[in-house]
């Protein structure tokens, strides 16, 4: 009668363990799953699918900031602007908009 299945497979200590996508070598001892060193691997691999998903959501996250700091100065220049209206009616001197 055979014996109880392993649930998961652990190589022997010091078997070396490469990324199933790009081949990229782990260090001696890396175990094959719920390593920190596997998910750090799997941000920069250029060949795993998650890794390219989540670069790809990075890039979106950058670009939509860019786009916030851009909406804040129209907002600053608007905010200014509108100071300048009330000053001209109330005949004070303008102000200079920020350097940008
Ligand atoms: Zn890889």
């Amino acid at each position: 009668m055979p014996g109880p299945v392993s649930q998961s497979y652990e190589p022997p200590k010091n078997h070396t363990v490469y990324c199933a996508f790009c081949g990229h070598p782990y260090p001696p001892g890396t175990p094959t799953s719920r390593a920190a060193i596997l998910a750090e691997h799997i941000e920069v691999c250029p060949e795993h699918p998650i890794g390219a998903k989540l670069r790809a959501a990075l890039a979106r996250i950058s670009a939509l900031e860019a786009d916030n700091e851009r909406l804040r100065d129209i907002v600053v220049d608007l905010a200014h602007d509108l100071d300048n209206i009330a000053r001209a009616e109330r005949g004070e001197p303008l102000t200079e908009r920020r350097e940008s």
